[in-house]
């Protein structure tokens, strides 16, 4: 980026040069050493004198047309040199890199048409009373061409640095505490909207400005700028305050980019978290649990297990020091835990992990809870994994229960709204969500299809929930399917006490198509 704006201010100089030179110097046409003509002038070396002898050209529509042009296009080069130098002391926002791009392209457009004019009428533009085979072109005329190639690169690369003029290059000698936002390595790159947050290449500008930066970009000037007021008790407040307002944003960030699957995204996000948590509340402190879960799970997608494992154990470290932590987060801190150990093949380390977090997540949720029972969903994975198949299913079976009354009551409530279009609410999931939770209930469905005892009680339970999920999640055709995968198990079994609201459910389907599909 440096060497770019170098490179291109250099270009703009020589070439506003050349064309000075072009326009004001002799000899667009050389007639013999002695004697040549410009846009201004014939002119004649008179030996004996040792000077130039010069009067008027004969000023005809083309030789008139050339000159608008050549100054034309001097105008126009230097009105952008001059607008791009104020850019770049002032910095300020928005467009001009743009203008002064347009400029000279337009200037080098100019100086094409001068050219080419000339070129084409040079009879008409020299005196009459010459023979043209007597001369030559001069290095005006050559100067003029050159020029025109020129003036339209360094137009375009103008137009391409105003795309990438989210920073400047850092006018800091080496040695300076300005460290890259992301990897603390030395920064070379600032961010020109707020100014007060540094990178160490592009790439880590941009991985920052998507993964966080754009979000909070106008709200970090405030804090990270020092004024008197903000070094006051008051001031000292107010920015507690705005610290505590980022990090829950960057956490809802780094939570939806997650849930999206979008791991490398939340990355910037959590660890922005995690800096702004050590800052408000020192290390080690229990408050930082949450950004270290967070950086835990994104590094867990990226497959970083090394990284993922000393992330959890500063997390348990934080938690073991602080004995008033909550359940919600040490049941947090166990189930990522057990997720890691897992990964690692860490079976039974899995298992007393995942124990400790049904226990606390039971604590805090209740016994029932949807939440709760996702510990039991892991630990019946990792039960398959030691190919304990019993203990498996009846986790599973529970798991499906759990989801089962939790999903009808759903259902439910969104009936009854139905009829009372006041009360209608929003999908009670998002699309991340539903995706999630259904493939925990096809990985148990499979589970049981696979199952050489084929439970079609067990079938008919999470098939029906994966029909209500769908038929909640507004997917009429994925509800339909599995709704009657759910009624054939059902009706495999006599007076089956679900097949009543299986029917039902597919009555509620097909209404639905027909409301929306009259025939
Ligand atoms: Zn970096
Ligand atoms: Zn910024």
């Amino acid at each position: 980026m440096a060497y770019l704006l170098m490179f291109v201010t250099l270009l703009h100089l020589i070439t506003l040069a050349m064309q000075f030179i072009a326009t004001m110097e002799k000899s667009w046409w050389v007639w013999d050493v002695l004697e040549n003509s410009d846009l201004w002038y014939n002119c004649r070396f008179d030996n004996s004198t040792g000077t130039w002898l010069c009067a008027s050209s004969k000023e005809t529509e083309w030789l008139k047309a050339v000159q608008v042009l050549m100054v034309l296009s001097v105008v126009f080069s230097s009105v952008s040199f001059l607008v791009f130098l104020g850019q770049l002391f002032t910095m300020s926002k928005g467009g001009l890199f743009y203008f002064t791009g347009l400029c000279q392209v337009f200037s080098g457009l100019n100086a094409f048409s001068a050219a080419l004019i000339y070129t084409l009428h040079n009879k008409a533009i020299l005196p009459d009373s010459r023979e043209l085979t007597s001369g030559h072109f001069g290095y005006c005329f050559i100067l003029a061409w050159v020029c025109v190639p020129l003036l339209l690169c360094s137009g375009v690369i103008y137009i391409h640095l105003r795309t990438t003029s989210k920073m400047i290059p850092l006018a800091l000698p080496k040695g300076t505490d300005k460290l890259c936002e992301l990897c603390q390595r030395e920064a070379r790159l600032q961010c020109t909207e707020c100014r007060v947050t540094y990178y160490c290449d592009e790439e880590h500008q941009q991985a920052d400005w998507v993964g966080i930066h754009e979000r909070i970009c106008q709200l970090l000037a405030p804090i990270r700028t020092p004024t008197l007021y903000s070094l006051q008790w008051a001031g000292r407040i107010e920015t507690q305050l705005k610290k505590a307002e980022l990090i829950e944003i960057c956490r809802l960030v780094a939570q939806s980019k997650l849930s999206e699957g979008k791991h490398q995204e939340a990355l910037p996000a959590a660890q922005f978290c995690l800096h702004c948590s050590i800052d408000l509340h020192g290390p080690s402190t229990v408050q930082m649990v949450p950004a270290y879960l967070l950086l835990a799970e994104a590094n867990m997608g990226l497959g970083n297990l090394a990284r993922v494992a000393e992330l959890l154990s500063q997390a348990e470290w934080a938690v073991l020091k602080s004995p008033e932590c909550g359940h919600a987060v040490r049941h947090r801190l166990h189930r990522s835990l057990g997720r890691l150990h897992t990964a690692t093949g860490n079976l039974e380390a899995a298992l007393l992990n995942f124990a400790d977090d049904i226990y606390f997540a039971s604590e805090e949720y209740g016994l029932d809870s949807t939440v709760t029972c996702g510990g039991y969903f892991l630990m019946a994975d990792v039960f398959t994994k030691q190919g304990k198949m019993p203990i498996a299913r009846s986790l599973y079976s529970q798991v499906a229960h759990t989801w089962h009354c939790h999903l009808t009551k759903l259902l439910k409530t969104h009936v009854q709204n139905v009829q009372n279009p006041d009360m209608l609410l929003e999908s009670s999931y998002d699309k991340a969500q539903l995706v999630e939770v259904d493939e925990m209930l096809k990985t148990m469905l499979e589970f049981e299809q696979n199952d050489f005892r084929k439970d079609s009680t067990q079938v008919a339970l999470v098939a029906h929930c994966l029909a209500m999920l769908w038929f909640l999640g507004g997917d009429s055709l994925k509800a339909l399917g599995f709704g009657s995968t759910a009624l054939q198990a059902s009706q495999l079994i006599p007076n089956h006490d679900l097949t009543e609201p299986i029917q039902g459910l597919l009555q509620l389907v097909q209404n639905l198509q027909t409301e929306s599909h009259p025939v």
